[in-house]
């Protein structure tokens, strides 16, 4: 599958569910409405989708949401999209807050994932508590510790935030080096409303780089996922430190994914609205071919690039949907 700018389409990431049992500051707000049942795509029919990018030739699935592993019988889609792994698809993996790993991550490894993002944006109970708004630190190391024990390779994604855990970064790199897992650093990004100040919550990441040179010895290196982080070697750790950059670097040119969501929406950009909705295809009756042809069809309408800003006059997010609806 390539698009019209030559890229070669590999990567689909699926939003299983737009529920959470966390609430983060920068996510979601606190009284979040979800979608009803009915128009959520049952897990047969997100196994359905899946399958058809993977005959169109994607090779990597990412579940995420919401929080994936609070939908009900996940474990089946896992084993269901895991029996692709060596038939066309090589890595299935999945972006979790954690709280469920410590009873799901045996019957993850066993569905053939080998690798897992987990999000934890402090060390600090306190911080965890207020960032979540009610979560537990116990339950998401309890589980990444789990995830370890089940031999899974652990990258940390870690959202930095002005004021809140800006100073944290350097026990994050020490606490991951210690463990022997990778760690993420993402920007916040203008995706849907919070009822909090995005600019507030903002900081570049190109100055906690800087900040990071004095005290780590970082080195460059050309690993890509073909996704927007740009990746480091940490000398003292020799652990990866990646970088998500969307508001002061445009990753757009080495794209290969897109984003599913549970409702069925296919969105060709993070940060663009366009999308195709396949659940209308499926649901009227499509064929298989009828459904590949409705994905190459969304996939010719791919755009170059993202057009995040904040919209600072009017506070208002430069996507309207949530990340919890695309994914991340
Ligand atoms: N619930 C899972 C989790 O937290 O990992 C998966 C879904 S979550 C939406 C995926 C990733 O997006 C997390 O790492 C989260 O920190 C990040 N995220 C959510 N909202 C964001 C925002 N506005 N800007 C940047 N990252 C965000
Ligand atoms: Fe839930 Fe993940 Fe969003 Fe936090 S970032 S509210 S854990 S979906």
């Amino acid at each position: 599958m390539r698009d019209p700018f030559g890229r070669h389409i590999m990567y689909l990431r699926i939003s299983v569910t737009d529920r959470c049992d966390l609430r983060c500051v920068y996510c979601m707000a606190e009284d979040m409405v979800f979608l009803p049942k009915a128009e959520v795509l049952s897990l047969e029919e997100l196994e359905r989708i899946a399958s058809a990018f993977i005959a169109l030739g994607v090779r990597k699935l990412r579940l995420t949401g919401g929080e994936p592993l609070v939908r009900r019988n996940v474990m089946s889609l896992f084993r269901a999209l895991g029996r692709h792994i060596g038939h066309g698809l090589d890595e299935l993996t999945l972006t979790t807050n954690g709280t469920q790993l410590a009873r799901f991550a045996g019957e993850l490894a066993a569905a053939g994932v080998r690798r897992v993002n987990v999000s934890l944006d402090t060390l600090s109970p306190e911080k965890f508590a207020a960032i979540t708004r009610w979560g537990k630190i116990e339950k998401t190391l309890e589980g990444i510790f789990a995830a370890k024990a089940a031999g899974l390779a652990i990258k940390i994604n870690t959202v930095v935030l002005k004021d809140i855990n800006e100073d944290e970064i350097d026990s994050l790199i020490a606490f991951c080096g210690e463990h022997g897992f990778d760690l993420c650093l993402i920007e916040t990004m203008p995706m849907g409303e919070i009822s909090e100040d995005r600019t507030a919550q903002y900081v570049p990441l190109s100055l906690v780089r800087a900040r990071l040179k004095q005290h780590w010895t970082l080195t460059e290196t050309d690993y890509r996922t073909g996704g927007p982080a740009r990746y480091y070697t940490i000398g003292e750790t020799g652990r990866r430190l990646g970088f998500i950059t969307p508001m002061t670097h445009n990753f757009c040119e080495s794209c290969n994914r897109v984003r599913l969501t549970c409702t069925g929406m296919l969105y060709m950009c993070l940060g663009q609205d366009d999308s195709a909705d396949l659940r209308a295809v499926l649901r009227s009756g499509a064929t298989d071919a009828e459904l590949q042809a409705a994905i190459l069809e969304a996939i010719a309408r791919k755009p170059k690039g993202h057009d995040f800003v904040i919209d600072r006059r009017h506070q208002r997010p430069a996507v309207a949907r949530h990340m919890s609806v695309t994914g991340g």
